[in-house]
């Protein structure tokens, strides 16, 4: 087998697998109850939900555990407009589902701008700067894009939306997170969503890390767990696997980046030379985990299914809308180029694809346009 799909979800890893099994064995009593074997629970949590704030090193924020990242950003984004009848939100055109399907709901009652980007992939910070006024209340922007890995200017970001009292900023790091070295200060950001299981971790768990003075209003009602934003009975062994997994992976951060780095030039040198492939993902600011490439003789999922015969398994984008026949939308707005958007894949590397997978990839999309 050889999978290139680590952008869509990764496989546990064996000390994280570890880690949830032996905490579901002690630690499985309610953090709720009132008795001890709850209370043992309950300082489990905490001390885990601690300690994946030092690993962040985010002492101003809070966190609150969801089942996925789709939550945690459904969660951000409608915790915080939701305090106001109107304003301004602004995000991108390339956003997630789980950000973009949210803003267009949201468009009924609040004015929503959807910033652009070049053919790079980038928003152009002028265009942010002139939508900022004092009437926003939401800038959503994701860290690295999940379907070429460009990564947005998030410091430049910061320093723009900070100059407005109200305006939040939301960002997206699901791809970002064990695989990018950020260069700005997770402190200076009001709020950001992860995903366990595309750092090595069980699949279930995601979450919300926001500043402690945001306000956040309820979606859910029930008990207090989670200061009663996001109430129910907690899995204490998914949010230990989740530190587990920023324990072991957040360190090795910039090592597995120069890993991934010499895997993705290789893999980029090869495809260039191949006259029927279009590489979308850009060469400069990116996340080397990401390689988007079209071949505009065949449809996106016609790839997928020669290449699983293969054993090869690559995705047509996100792995959440790749049943659709519809363009894909970072492509599209980054070529304007319908077939470009409806023959690309998206090949994902980790620090656990080999060379050997590599050939087997490159000989497999050299014999791809003979079938
Ligand atoms: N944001 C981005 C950028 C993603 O790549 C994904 C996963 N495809 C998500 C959010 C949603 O993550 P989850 O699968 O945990 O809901």
């Amino acid at each position: 087998m050889h999978y290139f799909d680590y952008t869509a979800t990764t496989p546990i890893d064996n000390e994280v697998l570890d880690t949830y099994i032996k905490v579901s064995n002690l630690f499985f009593a309610n953090t709720t109850s009132l008795h001890r074997l709850g209370q043992e629970s309950n300082y489990m949590y905490q001390k885990m939900k601690e300690e994946l704030k030092c690993i962040l090193n985010v002492q101003n924020h809070d966190i609150i555990y969801t089942s996925n990242a789709t939550e945690a950003n459904n969660l951000a984004i409608f915790g915080v407009v939701k305090n106001y009848a109107k304003g301004r939100i602004i995000t991108t055109c390339i956003e997630h589902p789980s950000v973009y399907e949210v803003m267009k709901n949201l468009e009924k009652e609040y004015e929503v701008i959807y910033l652009s980007v070049d053919e790079c992939g980038r928003i152009n910070l002028n265009e942010l700067e002139q939508a900022m006024n004092q009437d926003v209340i939401l800038v959503s922007i994701m860290w690295v894009n999940n379907i070429v890995g460009t990564i947005e200017p998030i410091d430049k970001i910061i320093q723009i939306v900070s100059k407005y009292k109200k305006a939040k900023l939301h960002i997206d790091a699901v791809q970002g997170l064990c695989k990018v070295e950020p260069n700005f200060s997770w402190n200076d950001v009001d709020l950001f969503t992860f995903s366990t299981h595309k750092i090595y971790g069980p699949k279930g768990i995601g979450g919300l890390v926001y500043r402690k003075d945001i306000q956040l209003s309820k979606r859910l009602y029930g008990s207090n767990a989670q200061n009663g934003i996001k109430p129910g009975t907690l899995d204490v062994s998914l949010i230990s696997s989740t530190t587990k997994a920023f324990k072991k992976f957040y360190p090795l951060t910039s090592f597995h980046q120069n890993d991934v780095l010499n895997k993705f030039n290789y893999l980029y040198n090869n495809l260039k030379e191949l006259p029927f492939v279009i590489i979308n993902t850009p060469l400069e600011n990116i996340s080397h985990y990401i390689i988007n490439i079209s071949i505009p003789s065949l449809e996106g999922e016609t790839i997928v299914h020669i290449l699983e015969d293969k054993e090869i398994y690559v995705s047509t984008g996100s792995s959440c809308s790749s049943k659709l026949k519809v363009p894909e939308k970072t492509i599209m707005a980054m070529t304007k180029n319908k077939l470009y958007a409806t023959t690309s894949i998206r090949i994902s590397l980790s620090h656990l694809v080999t060379k050997d997978d590599l050939d087997i990839l490159i000989k497999a999309i050299k014999e791809v346009n003979y079938v």
